[in-house]
């Protein structure tokens, strides 16, 4: 069966990461239909908008894209095409596995994490009101009326949102990774002992979940604490599930566990839609160079073929993969211990290596 997948280049170093993984993905022998629509800074030079209208039908029609990182261009008034894009397509679940592997160079050994963080709610639904407008007044009397708390006159203002039903399914979708991937112990992280509402909420919701979970090990951490233990001892974590914000923080984190931003894949995930691409942005600098690891997009592609059910190819991608790396030859300068060592190879070198490494472990 043939796969119709969307495939966005996005900006920058993306057209050359997502192109590397796309002949990754191909050389596998499964079928993919690509249907190739653009989004960020060239979408909208090209089309007029940076998230098209044709590249949301084209994600509902097909189910499932290939993604590279997008720029977004400052004064447009998009905070984040990425935002925008997982809000329109509610993919509430932004999924970032983090494991070390031999040949990338990192502090720590045996790291195999995976991050769940939540895309939807806390304080990036974008509730904000400006220093001194009429509705940051009208707010802050709100709360001199309602609380015990004087806010000062000249504030800005962010609304935190973390509901229920919100909670309930990122929590959720946790414990079912877990299940799925034969992962033991799934960890809550909040800050429930200062935000009793919100982080107390998510708190209770995801306590109450557990219990449907009896075959895997629950424990909460507030979220300073997780960070000093992760950097002190990372492997004693499993799956971790947080709010929006600390998700965002902890995910850059645990990929500098493991390597850096070049290594670590992610996948955004909604109830019918998921949309895979790398943790690293668009890397302007390097535009056009073929200079920049394919790695983390080529693993993004792993966690698509296993999405789709194509399981065998996606162990064959990332073991492949995974001895190129360990080879240290066929690599780009990133993963070679001297970053100006002249043995390293461009981005489309690298995945040539990993295709003839897969071609040789097919024959
Ligand atoms: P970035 O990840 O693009 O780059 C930071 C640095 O990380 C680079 O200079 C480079 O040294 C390194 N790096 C990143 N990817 C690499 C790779 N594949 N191989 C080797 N080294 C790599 O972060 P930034 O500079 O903060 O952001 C640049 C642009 O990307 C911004 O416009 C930002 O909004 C956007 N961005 C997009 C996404 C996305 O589309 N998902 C995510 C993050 C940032």
């Amino acid at each position: 069966m043939k796969h119709s997948i969307t495939l966005i280049p996005g900006d920058g170093i993306g057209p050359e990461v997502v192109e590397a993984a796309r002949r990754v993905l191909e050389a596998t022998g499964v079928e993919f239909q690509w249907e190739m629509i653009n989004a960020g800074e060239s979408a909208l030079e090209k089309e007029g908008s940076l998230l098209p209208d044709r590249l949301l039908k084209s994600i509902k029609k097909n189910k499932v894209a290939l993604k590279g990182p997008t720029t977004t261009p400052v004064g447009t008034g998009f905070r984040s095409v990425n935002v925008a894009l997982r809000k329109a397509l509610d993919l509430y679940a932004c999924l970032r596995p983090c494991r070390t592997y031999p040949g990338i160079s990192s502090r720590y050994e045996n790291v195999d994490l995976t991050i769940v963080r939540e895309n939807t709610e806390d304080l990036y639904v974008g509730i904000e009101f400006e220093k001194g407008s009429p509705q940051a007044e009208k707010l802050l009397s709100f709360i001199k009326q309602n609380t015990e708390e004087t806010v000062p006159k000249d504030s800005g203002v962010g609304i935190k949102i973390i509901s229920e039903p919100g909670t309930r399914r990122i929590v959720k979708f946790a414990f079912d990774y877990a299940r799925a991937n034969g992962k033991k112990k799934v960890t809550a992280v909040h800050k429930a002992n200062i935000m009793k509402f919100t982080d107390g909420l998510f708190l209770d919701v995801s306590r109450e979940v557990a219990k449907s979970y009896p075959d895997i090990q629950f424990e909460d951490r507030i979220i300073d604490d997780l960070c000093a233990h992760l950097v002190q001892q990372p492997s004693q974590f499993d799956v971790l599930v947080l709010p929006n914000l600390y998700g965002d923080i902890v995910s850059d984190l645990c990929a500098g566990l493991v390597g850096g931003l070049g290594v670590a894949p992610g996948a955004n995930i909604g109830e019918k839609l998921a949309v895979f691409e790398p943790t690293h942005g668009s890397a302007p600098k390097y535009t056009g160079l073929n200079k920049v690891n394919p790695l983390a997009t080529i693993l993004s592609g792993v966690l698509m073929l296993r999405y789709i059910n194509e399981k065998q190819a996606a162990a064959q991608v990332e073991k492949a993969a995974i001895a190129i790396v360990a080879d240290g030859k066929s690599v780009t300068y990133d993963l070679k211990p001297d970053r100006d060592d002249p043995t390293a190879v461009g981005t489309s070198q690298m995945a040539d290596a990993i295709i003839a490494r897969l071609k040789k472990s097919r024959r």
